[in-house]
């Protein structure tokens, strides 16, 4: 296997790297990084510019905007904007769940959603947890009741990123409670400005916040639902599998850390100690490990295969990674890695502190580690999980 960029992907590489480094942006991202939670951040300025370069709807098909990247060119794209500590959370959400309507919604939702996300005026995000509903989705009790033209949705959503910001969330509701769990759900375009939907934040470890979204009576018109009724969870299904470039970013990021950690360390005389260099040399060796997982993921993802367990061992390992990561930093700088995220006398300006506290969630979003583990016992090993 070749490991090399194609000179095509390297100007690619080059394209985005420009844009992380140009003035402008880099500001915002100082100042994302000023206000305490550089990682789920919104900035709107940053998004339309993101979306001026075709970036939101880039995976979706072509005649909706996107640019026909390969999978590699969808990491090389995640990658390099996480090592750059773009916030992409909301690109990411939006792409998702844009290419969810366009994949699956009908013509009068693409033509109503789709140009304007592309544009970067709207902002989406996923209303799929309950919290009686995670790791089990299925379980949710969200309920959306036909009602003439509408449905009224009644229920409890949480842990939403950027539900606070979001113009619209994808609702998974149940819309018969009467066939097997996974039987009965269909999915919406819920505003989330309509009558009938409060959105209360949770805040986080980190200073970062996610929502809790109440919906009372809200109505949804029938227009909005995407793809067929009580067929919801197959889309939800499908749409996992959509957005795999995006676990490319994850180690990216921890590259970012370990390059900047190994700069600290040589600057401040650490590096002779034995501890730092063995947690320095097995941080460069699971990275390594990540990036030749994710490597193989596209290989497959180019081959046409959906490679379920694989993808799964990519998100647990470079997961894990970054969170072995996060206690190794703070063990190698020792007290001063304890001081937060901004203050004057911290190393890394208090990055270190920051990431050992949002570590733990990037093993929980997005499907927990736990359960990264039941699917590649029951896809690679056909457990009976
Ligand atoms: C930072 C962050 C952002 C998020 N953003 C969103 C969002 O935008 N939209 C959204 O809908 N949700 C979001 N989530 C929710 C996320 O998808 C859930 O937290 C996740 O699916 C786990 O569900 P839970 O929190 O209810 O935990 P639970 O499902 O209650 O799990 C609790 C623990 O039990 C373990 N466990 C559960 N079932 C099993 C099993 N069968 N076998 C072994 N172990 C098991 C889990 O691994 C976990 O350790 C976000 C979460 C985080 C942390």
């Amino acid at each position: 296997m070749d490991f090399e960029l194609t000179d095509a992907q390297k100007r690619l590489q080059e394209e985005i790297t420009s844009f992380c480094l140009d003035g402008h942006n880099q500001e915002i991202v100082s100042d994302l990084l000023a206000e305490g939670d550089p990682y789920d951040a919104h900035s709107w300025l940053l998004f339309r510019r993101m979306a001026e370069k075709g970036w939101i709807s880039l995976n979706w098909p072509t005649e909706y905007g996107g640019l026909g990247y390969t999978p590699e060119e969808i990491s090389i794209f995640h990658e390099t904007m996480a090592y750059y500590r773009m916030p992409m959370t909301g690109l990411i959400l939006t792409s998702l769940v844009g290419s969810v309507i366009a994949y699956f919604g009908s013509d009068e939702l693409k033509a109503e959603f789709l140009p304007r996300a592309a544009r970067g005026e709207l902002l989406f995000c996923l209303l799929y947890t309950e919290p009686d509903a995670g790791s089990d989705l299925a379980s949710l009790t969200t309920r959306a009741v036909e009602d003439g033209d509408h449905y009224i949705i009644n229920g409890v959503k949480i842990f939403t990123s950027l539900g606070h910001e979001a113009h619209y969330g994808l609702l998974a509701a149940r819309t018969d409670p009467d066939v097997k769990k996974t039987a009965g759900i269909s999915l919406f375009m819920v505003p989330l400005d309509a009558e009938g939907v409060q959105v209360n934040p949770i805040y986080t470890m980190g200073s970062g916040q996610v929502n809790e979204e109440v919906f009372t009576d809200a109505r949804v018109h029938k227009r909005f639902m995407v793809g067929e009724k009580n067929n919801g969870w197959f889309v939800l299904t499908m749409a996992l599998g959509l957005e795999r470039g995006s676990i490319s970013g994850v180690a990216a990021q921890g590259w970012r850390y370990h390059d900047e950690l190994l700069e600290e360390v040589r600057a401040s005389g650490l590096d002779s100690s034995a501890l730092t260099v063995q947690k320095l040399a097995r941080m460069e060796t699971e990275l390594e490990v990540s990036g030749l997982l994710n490597s193989r993921l596209n290989s497959l993802i180019s081959a046409g295969r959906i490679p379920l367990a694989e993808a799964a061992m990519t998100k647990l390992y470079s997961s894990e990674a970054i969170l072995r990561m996060a206690g190794d930093g703070v063990d190698i700088l020792g007290l001063p890695g304890l001081l937060e995220l901004n203050s004057p006398e911290a190393p890394l300006g208090g990055f270190p502190e920051y990431l050992y506290q949002v570590a733990t969630m990037v093993t929980v979003g997005a499907g927990s580690s736990e359960i990264m583990r039941r699917i590649i016992a029951k896809s690679a090993l056909s457990l009976p999980v």
